[in-house]
């Protein structure tokens, strides 16, 4: 058992640091909304009265808040609060740049640290199957795994400092933009007059197959379990797609990398989201390409 520090008790947070609880560690938690703090405390998580008392005497610290600004802002409070020696792990979504600052932030309080971000949802963050993909020293991951296994089924070392960032960004571009690949198809396919089980039969066995496809295909039918099956209710909400794609744009400007369908998928989504759709499920970006959600003009 150890003594664990959860800062951030949200969606994601709050199941988290819940099956902290229940692998048998003490956990001591703080979230700014005392709404957070009160569900967290049902789970059986202690609320501290601020970041720096949960960190205090803590074996391991956990961070899941929701950009990079946040994570900066609450690790400069309570780093040296924190025992010298401790292991500080950051798995918001956030912009590589402050996953780097963070790391080093850290590493001049005499913390070890990792960004260890993760998918899954709050499905999967409740459930305890998310995917980690960490950036990190060897020392950091070691220590790291064994408490990520009780939120996770897939721990994954990307490399050093900012590479579970860069991992899950890119993974997220592929994403969004094999998604809209997808939902043109099918829109295409229905104006062709084509139906969508004849499309899916044969795309999802030849060369256009993909996850976006075969695991979470954007019409309702030929995959029951997808968004598309409940009027596109998340899922994977509109708005967090757009704010990886956008994550994704930053760091490709910051390196000078060359990612034109990434960027066309961050309009796309942005406009979705512009449009009332930021809470639908990202894959319901076929009604707006069927031009059936698109915002009346003013
Ligand atoms: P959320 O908004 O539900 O939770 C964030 C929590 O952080 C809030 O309760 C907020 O009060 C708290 N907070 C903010 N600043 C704080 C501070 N300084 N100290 C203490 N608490 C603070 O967001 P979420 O859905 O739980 O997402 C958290 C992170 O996980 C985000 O970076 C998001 O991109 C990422 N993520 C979310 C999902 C998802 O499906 N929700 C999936 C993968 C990754």
């Amino acid at each position: 058992m150890s003594k664990i520090a959860f800062i951030g008790l949200g969606n994601m947070g709050a199941p988290m640091a819940a099956n902290l609880v229940k692998a048998g560690h003490a956990v001591m938690g703080f979230d700014l909304l005392e709404a957070q703090r009160a569900a967290a405390a049902l789970t059986g998580v202690t609320i501290a009265g601020a970041a720096r008392q949960a960190v205090a005497g803590a074996d391991a610290v956990l961070t899941m808040l929701p950009a990079g600004r946040h994570v900066i802002a609450s690790w400069t409070e309570f780093l040296d609060a924190a025992p010298k020696g401790s292991l500080v792990i950051d798995c918001s979504t956030i912009d590589v740049d402050s996953a780097k600052r963070a790391h080093e932030a850290g590493a001049a309080a005499g913390a070890l640290t990792l960004d260890a971000p993760v998918s899954g949802g709050v499905g999967g963050a409740s459930a305890g199957t998310l995917t980690f993909m960490c950036g990190g020293s060897t020392e950091a991951f070691a220590r790291a795994k064994p408490i990520l296994e009780n939120m996770g089924k897939r721990i994954v070392h990307c490399g050093g400092p900012g590479a579970g960032q860069a991992a899950k960004i890119c993974n997220n571009m592929i994403l969004g933009a094999t998604m809209i690949a997808t939902c043109e198809a099918f829109a295409l396919a229905e104006k062709l007059g084509l139906s969508a089980r004849a499309l899916f039969e044969v795309a999802s066995t030849s060369s256009g197959q993909s996850w976006s496809l075969t695991s979470y295909c954007p019409v309702p039918g030929p995959v029951p379990a997808s968004p598309a099956n409940r009027d596109y209710k998340p899922g994977f909400a509109a708005s967090l797609m757009l704010k990886d794609l956008r994550l994704a744009q930053e760091a490709a400007t910051s390196v000078g990398a060359v990612t034109p369908l990434g960027a066309e998928a961050a309009q796309l989504y942005a406009l979705f989201v512009a449009a009332g759709h930021g809470g639908d499920d990202f894959s319901g970006v076929i009604n707006f390409l069927r031009g059936t959600k698109i915002p009346a003009p003013n």
